[in-house]
């Protein structure tokens, strides 16, 4: 996107008039203001020949939720005491689609958090080529430490609200952070409950119960893919690779999984008490064990070196160990501008994003002024939302594709989302992801915003 030294002087002067703007609208809101904040700095420059879209306040629209539902979740804990957390639910754009977006249940979920994903939900759904808007939700209750019953009363109660206000052509929830297989089952339960009809409201459901196949694998399976993808640009491939992953959650074991079948060593895990590092490489049985520990028996990562040796780093993250690729897929602000300067000076070839915005602006453009290969989550995480969205379409088809369909169509979408970043994002020799995918991801939306008039 090459623009004059005027445009970019009147760019540089919207942008800061759009942004305090946008903190003045939404004080209190860090996460909110850094998610628009990355998305501005590529559209502004963008809209400078584009006066359509400025004229109709298009960011500015985008910018702001259709509307955001806010409610009291009460629930009894096993000892009969009352509590009371909060729901949300951010219905951010259904321009292009019914809202579309997981439910996130940890203790930290604010509505700033909520309002970022969700922001960030429209461009990364845009970006599929499929027909969904974007939306977020969740609670600030804490799933760790909490039994199956108090889970399961928790998410009646919180459903038995947000039931009136999703349905299969409205807004379709999905799991996220704190919400697995446990969960979205008794979400999907307590919806078919109150609604008496079996639709395909929420994805992520078992595959008893119109679940899809590899919709578990999905986002790890489609970060790594991405991944593939970039490195194809320099003739590269996962094979030999040394890779450091962050989490141990559904995104952290498939990016796992999908690297050591591509022939990458997994160097390290995490979860919130800290990492491991195994230098043998993380295996497929040790691997098995971690998606044991973590899915069914619910403990910490520190136990792994118990168990397979390696080191744990109590409170730390892994960016320090050396490696040829990196995969943040834990959590939001988890590798800060430091850690990126340590990654790229250890030789780090790659990063491609497998959590919702892990790198903070600073990271993000330490990556793109080393010229490394930087998926951006919207791009690179949207392998798990995607295949919701084929989800949606076999419940409204009645029927179950089988696994090597729905992987084909997964890897299908990935190339081309990839695709779409290279077209919108490459500068010379350099293709930058962020500016791809966000004026990729911006470009559809915008334009039925504007078929639709002033909305
Ligand atoms: P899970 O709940 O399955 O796992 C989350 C992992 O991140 C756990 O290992 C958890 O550790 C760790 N974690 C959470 N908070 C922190 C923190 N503050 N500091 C360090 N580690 C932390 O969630 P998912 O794997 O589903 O989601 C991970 C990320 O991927 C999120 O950013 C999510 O928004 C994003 N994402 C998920 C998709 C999906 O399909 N699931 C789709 C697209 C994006 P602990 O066990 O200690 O809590």
């Amino acid at each position: 996107m090459a623009i004059s030294k005027a445009q970019q002087a009147s760019a540089d002067a919207y942008l800061e008039r759009f942004m305090a703007g946008l903190k003045r609208r939404n004080e209190g809101q860090p996460e909110f203001h850094q998610a628009v904040h990355e998305v501005a700095r590529d559209i502004v420059p963008f809209l400078e020949d584009k006066k359509v879209y400025k004229e109709a306040r298009i960011l500015q629209r985008m910018s702001e939720p259709d509307r955001v539902i806010m409610f009291r979740v009460c629930w009894t804990d096993d000892n009969n005491q009352v509590r009371v957390n909060r729901g949300y639910r951010v219905q951010f754009n259904n321009s292009i689609g019914a809202y579309k977006g997981g439910l996130r249940f940890h203790k930290s979920v604010n509505l700033s958090i909520l309002k970022f994903l969700g922001f960030e939900q429209v461009f990364k759904n845009s970006l599929t080529t499929l027909p969904m808007g974007g939306g977020k939700g969740g609670s600030d209750f804490n799933p760790q430490g909490k039994s199956n019953g108090e889970v399961m009363r928790f998410c009646q109660s919180f459903m038995s609200e947000l039931f009136r206000h999703i349905g299969p052509n409205t807004d379709v929830p999905a799991g996220d952070i704190g919400v697995g297989a446990r969960e979205i089952g008794y979400l999907f339960g307590q919806y078919k409950r109150l609604q008496n009809e079996f639709t395909g409201t929420i994805t992520g459901k078992g595959l008893g119960f119109g679940g899809s196949l590899i919709r578990t694998e999905a986002t790890g399976y489609g970060c790594v893919y991405f991944a593939r993808e970039m490195l194809g640009t320099r003739s590269d491939d996962v094979k030999g690779k040394n890779c450091v992953v962050s989490g141990s959650g559904n995104v952290a074991q498939y990016t796992a999984k999908k690297v050591q079948q591509l022939g990458g060593k997994v160097l390290t895990m995490s979860d919130s008490s800290g990492f491991i590092h195994d230098p043998d490489g993380i295996n497929e049985e040790k691997l098995a064990w971690v998606m044991d520990l973590k899915n069914n028996r619910r403990g910490r990562i520190s136990e792994y070196v118990d168990k397979f040796g390696g080191e744990f780093h109590e409170g730390k993250r892994p960016w320090s160990v050396p490696c040829d690729l990196a995969f943040p897929c834990a959590t939001q602000n988890e590798l800060d501008g430091d850690d990126a300067k340590v990654l790229v000076a250890n030789g780090c070839q790659l990063v491609s994003e497998g959590a919702n915005m892990p790198s903070t602006l600073d990271a993000v453009g330490v990556f793109i002024d080393s010229k490394i290969l930087f998926g951006p989550a919207k791009a690179a995480n949207a392998g798990g939302v995607a295949v919701s969205g084929l989800e949606q379409t076999q419940n409204a088809m009645r029927l179950s594709w089988s696994r090597e369909q729905v992987d084909e169509q997964l890897l299908e979408i990935m190339k081309n989302i990839h695709s779409t970043c290279v077209e919108h994002g490459t500068e010379g020799d350099f293709i930058n992801y962020v500016q791809g995918a966000n004026v990729g991801g911006f470009i559809k939306v915008a334009d039925a915003m504007l078929a639709y008039g002033v909305l």
